[in-house]
């Protein structure tokens, strides 16, 4: 079961496939857990979010696509097809057919004018480029890729002090953006065009953003990786070992979820599998994530 397109007033949103399947083991991908709490939402996420063959949490790589009656706009890229990834077996050099889903999804990839990373990940930015006689350039020729300055500059400073851990991204998926003259430094709560802006979400990353989307009275909300699976909806402040910041992370993840349960903001996390998007509702001295 993957998202199914929606409506945001006069807005639809799409979600494009990389891969979904069981990931991770719980206690591996959030170290702050505990064995008998996450034992307790076995039978709430089991199958769909945690497999039971594998005992791994299931998880989505996947795109969203927003289209407005003004603009067609991308959101995250995935890992992306031909990079190097060496440290990541089961992200290098992947062929995944992600561009033949957007074609299907009826996007063409010169029709869009807005590219925005929630974060400067390995699994978000991999689309911003594909391999083209041996070089990388933007896949989507038209667009301006949206980054934030605060994410852009730290890891851009990192990269300089030493190789990044996830492999060379900046070089195969964002440097090539900025030579191409399409990247926009922005602000961590820029406004897109009406209706479409950021907020500043720390934690995950120094500089990650939540891309908000509002038409017709009604809400969106994409977090990124503000929050990966939908154990850590009851449990707030278990972040993922990839977290920059895990305290600042589970904070601003507690923070959102207090200010959005039981409104009719949809939020639209980059990782939940299934239906993926779905609403907060606040579930005794804690959340649960209503799906649909
Ligand atoms: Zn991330």
């Amino acid at each position: 079961m993957t998202m199914k397109p929606f409506t945001i007033g006069d807005c639809t949103v799409i979600a494009i496939e990389e891969w979904i399947g069981p990931y991770v083991a719980p206690l591996k991908f959030m170290p702050d857990a505990t064995a008998e709490r996450i034992e307790r939402q076995r039978t709430t996420l089991q199958p769909v979010h945690w497999d039971p063959k594998t005992d791994l949490l299931v998880f989505a790589f996947q795109s969203f696509v927003v289209r407005t009656p003004r603009h067609t706009v991308v959101i995250d890229t995935c890992v992306g097809n031909d990079k190097e990834r060496p440290a990541r077996p089961n992200w290098h050099r992947k062929s995944w057919p992600w561009m033949d889903n957007l074609r299907r999804a009826g996007i063409a990839p010169e029709a869009v004018d807005y590219v925005l990373c929630t974060h400067l990940h390995v699994d978000h930015v991999g689309w911003n480029t594909r391999l083209v006689d041996g070089r990388w350039v933007p896949t989507f020729p038209n667009a301006r890729y949206v980054f934030a300055r605060k994410e852009y500059e730290y890891w851009e400073k990192r990269n300089r002090e030493e190789p990044l851990p996830q492999g060379p991204l900046l070089e195969d998926s964002v440097f090539p953006i900025v030579e191409a003259g399409r990247a926009v430094l922005v602000d961590t709560d820029h406004q897109i065009a009406p209706g479409l802006r950021l907020e500043p979400t720390p934690g995950h990353t120094p500089g990650h953003v939540c891309i908000h989307l509002e038409s017709g009275g009604r809400h969106a909300i994409f977090v990124g990786d503000m929050m990966h699976h939908p154990i850590q909806v009851p449990e707030p402040l278990w972040s993922s070992g990839f977290c920059s910041d895990r305290v600042q992370s589970g904070l601003t993840r507690k923070s959102f979820l207090e200010r959005h349960a039981d409104t009719d903001a949809v939020v639209v996390p980059a990782h939940f599998a299934g239906e993926t998007a779905g609403r907060v509702r606040s579930d005794g001295a804690t959340f649960r994530f209503e799906f649909g």
